[in-house]
């Protein structure tokens, strides 16, 4: 017999944790499945500084086990495993986990969260775990004191950059427009940091390498009468060029943007199923910060609560 729960929450970034905190505080005893990342994001990024009430900063891992512990004392069932498909044609909904285990479930929060993205090259596969990762703080370690380049002009690429300056020998950063798209603060890190070498109107075309990743090929100015390409000796190359929503289970069943975000309506956590949720970076394309996750993840199980009480379940 499958096993039936009031309320299933998919994802353990900050916005799953907080729903289940909120969750579990509401007497829904959540069973929260951890997903391929757990701690989601966050524990991918180095320090988190504007995480209201931690004026000293914490990192990202600290912080997502401190939520997991949060969870954990308000009696959330927190497990490993992947949600693989899932049934919203009918009441209890189904969700399958690691393809095999179905659980039933009257409520579900999605906070699937969201993964980087790559350019799309042959050669970003042909050197992955050589020379080629999307997560600085995950594999910067292995690039001390060498060289290595950042793809992207936006707040990770920035971050990342940074990151890997207090590692790296130097760093590149490759973006592909005149301007850098990253908030004024970050900006100003980058530009004043003597190890990293902005390459404005950037794009890269490939990479070389006899057993990893030794440079990159690069083209300035690509379509203009003054195109030169430019070939950059390196060890490492990281791609910092925004994310893509973990909604491929929910579709066709879920309403998703064209960017496939799930879309939630009023101002809450709803989506176009009742009792199904979204919380988080997974139905974000805008704000995508931790502390806004966390917010939508009160929603989505303060939503979900109301949601069985009316049902008067
Ligand atoms: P963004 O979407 O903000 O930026 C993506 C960057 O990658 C842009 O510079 C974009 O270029 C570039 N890019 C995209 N596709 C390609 C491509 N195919 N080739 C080359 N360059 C490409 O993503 P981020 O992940 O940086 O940030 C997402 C959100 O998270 C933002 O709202 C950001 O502010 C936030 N954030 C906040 C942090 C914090 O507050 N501490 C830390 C990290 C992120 P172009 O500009 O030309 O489109």
């Amino acid at each position: 017999m499958n096993e039936k729960v009031k309320c299933l929450i998919i994802g353990s970034g900050p916005a799953g944790f907080t729903a289940a905190i909120y969750a579990s505080r509401a007497n829904l005893e959540p069973v929260l499945y951890e997903g391929i990342q757990p701690g989601g994001q966050l524990t991918t990024t180095t320090e988190v500084e504007n995480f209201p009430g931690y004026p000293n900063g914490s990192t990202g891992t600290e912080m997502m086990e401190d939520l997991r512990n949060q969870a954990k004392r308000f009696g959330t069932d927190i497990r490993y495993g992947i949600a693989s498909a899932v049934d919203f044609t009918a009441t209890p909904y189904k969700v399958t986990i690691d393809e095999k285990t179905e659980i039933e479930a009257e409520t579900i929060i999605i906070a699937t969260g969201a993964t980087a993205k790559y350019l799309g090259l042959p050669d970003e596969t042909k050197y992955s775990g050589m020379g080629v990762s999307a997560c600085a703080t995950c594999d910067g370690f292995f690039y001390r004191k060498k060289v290595v380049a950042v793809v992207g002009g936006g707040d990770t690429a920035c971050e990342e950059a940074i990151y890997l300056a207090n590692l790296a020998s130097k760093v590149y950063l490759i973006v592909r427009k005149d301007f850098l798209r990253a908030s004024k603060i970050m900006q100003d890190r980058v530009l004043e940091n003597e190890k990293i070498e902005v390459l404005f109107e950037h794009e890269t075309l490939g990479l070389f390498g006899e057993n990893g990743v030794e440079g990159a090929h690069l083209v300035k100015r690509k379509g203009e009468s003054d195109e030169t390409k430019v070939d950059i000796k390196i060890d490492g190359f990281f791609l910092a060029i925004g994310h893509k929503p973990n909604t491929d289970i929910f579709k066709p069943q879920l309403q998703l943007d064209d960017n496939g975000y799930v879309i939630t309506f009023d101002g809450s956590a709803r989506t176009n199923i009742p009792g199904v949720f979204a919380a988080g970076d997974v139905a974000d394309p805008v704000y995508r910060q931790a502390i806004t996750a966390a917010g939508s993840g009160c929603k989505a199980a303060i939503d979900a609560e109301r949601y069985l009480s009316e049902k008067g379940a």
